[in-house]
């Protein structure tokens, strides 16, 4: 029998009371303060009490994935930061001066991106909507923009310093109806954040059920990003509003709308505790489906067998593993970036021991300014060793599924790295890629792009 628990937040200004982290040096919580001065730090007490192992510290994966580590800053931005602190007289001003100095080192991806995409009614801009694949419109909720822990690794880690500002995000109102309405092309909407399931299910429902009358016919699937089977599975067991949740999805799915739980695991021991799999099967048990997703990020799930046995245990709890992602260019990326080569290597290493029914997990993929790019294969062709790609999603969508392929590199951990094979000058999707970006946002966007080398460069945002 599951007791209901009481949901304790800790974040930077806690570090010390923290328990568990008694265990720790003087120093190595001034670390820990150091670096959440920069990025963000929040956990909560079922992550600390219940999936860290504390006699396995520093090298917990879960420990890795939610605190802080005086390696995920250079030196010279540690070092930086902590004389700051060590200062007896240095001003919250001054902190804060620091951190935000540090952080555009980072390559934040502030305000900018995530205008990108963003559809536009009469000219105006949706707020709270990117629109990128013909079938899947993003939808970001005002408050739905937190998560109940932060990880690490996340990409969107600068909403959550306060650099992004929050405007982007739609409130309840007709506006994201009215352009979906009218997006007849449109199959899926992917309600994201932050993470929406840190909404009440009374606000939830504010944003969902609109979509279930007639006039939003054409879609078909609603997905739900989350975060919180893993960090909070409380949420759809004993919560106040748990009983509610469960309402509302088998609402969704009674209307005959397919409703999809794009659940984020990144270890298979979030899916271990009881509490884990009971929300699970709650969740299955209105008729979702919950399919699954995740980076493969160094000091986290960097083995085969971590991800072969997450991608088991999936299976045998009824989820569906759904997309390995490679992790992106921004915040701490040195610290958890992996070559394409070695995450192509995983993959394969990891999918070849296991079921099929495992393998509808696609990857290893990045969310980059043309497309979802995978890495299919490492292969010899007429002497030159290449990277074979194909896109699983593209921004013209006569892109997808084309092998095109770059000169093999073993440094290469992301798109820009990449050149194309046999001495091409350009991907074939170059030419009309460019085309799209002025089209869609102006020749002034376009050369603001390409003098940063961002065309090939930007890495996006994504979502299951
Ligand atoms: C991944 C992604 C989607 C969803 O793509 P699917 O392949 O249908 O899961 C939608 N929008 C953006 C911007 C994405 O990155």
């Amino acid at each position: 029998m599951i007791k209901p628990r009481k949901m304790k937040f800790y974040g930077l200004k806690d570090i010390d009371d923290i328990p568990q982290l008694k265990l720790l040096t003087d120093e190595e919580r001034f670390s820990i303060k150091v670096v959440s001065n920069v990025l963000p730090f929040r956990v909560n007490n079922y992550v600390v009490e219940d999936l860290i192992d504390w006699n396995n510290i520093p090298d917990d994966p879960i420990y890795q994935l939610t605190f802080m580590q005086k390696e995920m800053l250079t030196d010279a931005q540690f070092n930086k930061m902590a004389d700051v602190l060590k200062k007896s007289d240095a001003s919250p001003e001054e902190v804060k001066q620091t951190a935000e100095q540090i952080r555009l080192e980072l390559n934040p991806h502030p305000a900018g991106q995530r205008l990108y995409n963003v559809p536009k009614i009469d000219d105006e801009p949706v707020p709270g909507v990117q629109h990128k694949y013909r079938e899947t419109v993003l939808v970001f909720p005002s408050s739905g923009q937190t998560c109940h822990a932060y990880c690490t690794f996340c990409f969107r880690w600068a909403q959550f310093v306060g650099m992004t500002d929050l405007k982007f995000a739609t409130d309840e109102s007709k506006r994201f109806q009215e352009y979906l309405q009218n997006q007849t092309d449109v199959t899926d909407v992917l309600f994201t954040g932050g993470d929406p399931m840190i909404m009440s299910a009374k606000n939830l429902a504010v944003y969902i059920e609109p979509l279930l009358e007639p006039e939003f016919d054409h879609i078909q699937n609603i997905r739900i990003g989350t975060k919180s089977v893993a960090y909070w599975p409380y949420k759809f067991v004993t919560d106040r509003d748990s009983d509610d949740t469960l309402r509302l999805f088998e609402k969704i799915v009674k209307s005959g709308k397919h409703l999809a739980i794009m659940g984020h695991y990144n270890h298979w021991i979030e899916l271990s505790t009881d509490i884990a799999q009971e929300a699970i099967s709650k969740i299955r048990d209105t008729g979702a489906q919950i399919r699954t997703q995740s980076p493969l990020i160094k000091h986290v799930n960097n083995d085969p067998a971590i991800w072969a046995r997450m991608w088991k245990d999936q299976l045998s709890l009824g989820l569906i593993p759904y997309y390995f992602f490679v992790e992106r260019n921004t915040g701490a990326e040195d610290y958890f970036s992996i070559p394409l080569y070695r995450a192509y290597e995983i993959y394969r290493e990891a999918i070849r021991g296991l079921s099929g029914l495992c393998r509808t997990v696609r990857g290893p993929s990045m969310s980059a300014l043309p497309g979802k790019v995978a890495v299919e294969g490492i292969a010899e062709i007429k002497g030159e060793k290449v990277f074979v790609l194909t896109m699983l999603q593209g921004r013209n969508p006569d892109w997808v599924k084309r092998p095109f392929f770059a000169k093999y590199d073993e440094n290469a951990k992301w798109l820009n790295d990449l050149k194309p094979a046999f001495g091409e000058e350009k991907f074939f999707y170059k030419d009309e890629l460019d085309m799209i970006i002025k089209a869609k946002h102006g020749q002034m966007f376009f050369d603001v792009l390409s003098e940063e080398n961002f065309i090939t460069e930007a890495s996006e945002d994504w979502d299951g």
